[in-house]
């Protein structure tokens, strides 16, 4: 009797080793990129100041005239700013 091993078959490709690698490689890339926290400094900002506020957790901010919840860093929040919908309910809101 010979017993034929039918559970593993090798998938070309994706071999155990490379799954390791590449597991290695998703959670360096993780710690590339830092999530930013929350600064008071930037309600005072004359670009923000008159719609950022604070969000959920300190990662987390909101535009409170589109009401949308935001990722708290600098270059998000800038680019909201600049946003054409956004700028226009700005101005709405500032010339009541
Ligand atoms: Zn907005």
């Amino acid at each position: 009797m010979s017993h034929e091993s039918e559970g593993e078959r090798p998938t070309p490709g994706t071999s155990k080793k490379d799954r390791a690698q590449r597991g290695e490689f998703s959670s360096s890339e993780k710690d590339k990129h830092r999530a930013q926290k929350y600064r008071l400094v930037w309600e005072k900002l004359d670009m923000l100041k008159d719609w950022l506020w604070r969000g959920k957790n300190q990662f987390k901010a909101k535009c409170t005239v589109c009401d949308v919840d935001l990722v708290s860093e600098h270059g998000v929040l800038k680019i909201r700013a600049s946003r054409k919908k956004h700028v226009k309910a700005i101005s709405a809101i500032l010339s009541k």
